[in-house]
């Protein structure tokens, strides 16, 4: 569905966008080249509703990886694969307060400690590589494929540099086969963590995957279920206590909505039971969020009174 052009809600997110082009805070990520080629100018807003209006404005149609917000879809999957007691076996859910590829393992067990850092999602990851059918790659782009409404890709250089450079997470994975968290071999699940992160989104994407979480699990435009509905709750909770690495308590505190942010420069945040925004901008803060998409949301969260917590009073 197009949205009505002289909708108050496009009206809003054509200011918020022009507002916000002003705020050139922030660096683009440069620990492979290929996202240094992002042009730090870009800004793409999108907001889909439950009933499946598609509002946007800028560079929603821009394309870019989906980086570390596939955590919150593969762990989605490995939900549903595995059921929640295995998958808390191997996954925690405590936030970390720690930057996103921290070695942040439970001492003792080895378990990561929630599902939206590195050392976590590629756990998640290896849950998801040792279910027996289909092969797991084109599991992973099937389940983003039901999100977004239409069939994902890899950006193959992207994916190529991750794997080329992407030492750390070796070592985490092998840390992780070590305490038994991982039953593949290491290589076998980094290699599906860096392709999952090279996933090409756009903002509207994300916003369609924040309108899927919003509406218990179902795309609101397709109608096809994206996740179960009993998962949604699981995924969303992950999303408010740990989505937004080492600002998640801030992040929380200030916007009140469950997000998860990538550092290709991408966020979705969910307001459950109304719809689910995506913004792109690629110049982040020194923690890796995208520092016009935090604004973003923090102002349509006051402008609308959207926290969470907030009860709107009746008299
Ligand atoms: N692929 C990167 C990594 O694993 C990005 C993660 C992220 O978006 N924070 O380090």
């Amino acid at each position: 569905k197009r949205a009505f052009q002289f909708s108050p809600v496009q009206r809003y997110l054509d200011r918020i966008h022009e507002e916000l082009l002003d705020l050139k805070d922030g660096a683009v990520a440069d620990y492979i080249p290929e996202l240094t080629r992002a042009d730090p100018s870009w800004l793409g807003i999108a907001m889909v509703t439950v009933d499946g209006h598609v509002y946007q404005v800028g560079d929603s149609r821009q394309s870019f990886t989906i980086q570390s917000i596939s955590k919150a879809i593969t762990y989605g999957l490995a939900l549903e694969d595995r059921g929640l007691d295995q998958v808390l076996s191997k996954v925690g859910v405590e936030p970390s307060g720690e930057a996103f590829n921290s070695i942040s393992l439970e001492p003792g067990t080895g378990r990561p400690m929630n599902p939206m850092i590195n050392a976590g999602a590629i756990a998640t990851t290896g849950l998801i590589a040792s279910t027996p059918d289909a092969p797991p790659m084109q599991r992973i782009l099937d389940a983003f494929g039901r999100y977004t409404g239409r069939p994902m890709a890899i950006e193959e250089t992207v994916y190529r540099s991750e794997s080329d450079t992407g030492h750390r997470n070796r070592a985490i994975a092998h840390l992780l086969l070590g305490y038994g968290i991982l039953d593949r071999t290491p290589e076998e699940v980094v290699d599906l963590y860096f392709r999952q992160c090279s996933i090409l989104v756009t903002a509207r994407d994300l916003a369609m995957i924040g309108a899927c979480l919003a509406n218990n699990g179902v795309n609101p435009v397709t109608g096809v279920v994206a996740l179960q509905s009993r998962y949604v709750e699981k995924v969303l909770s992950v999303m408010s206590t740990c989505g937004m690495y080492d600002f998640s308590g801030a992040w929380i505190f200030n916007v009140g909505m469950p997000a998860k942010s990538g550092v290709g420069g991408g966020i979705t945040a969910v307001l459950p039971g109304q719809f689910g925004l995506g913004v792109f901008s690629p110049r982040l803060d020194a923690k890796g969020n995208s520092v016009r998409g935090i604004e973003a949301c923090k102002r349509l969260s006051k402008d609308f009174s959207l926290h969470l917590f907030h009860v709107a009073r009746s008299t």
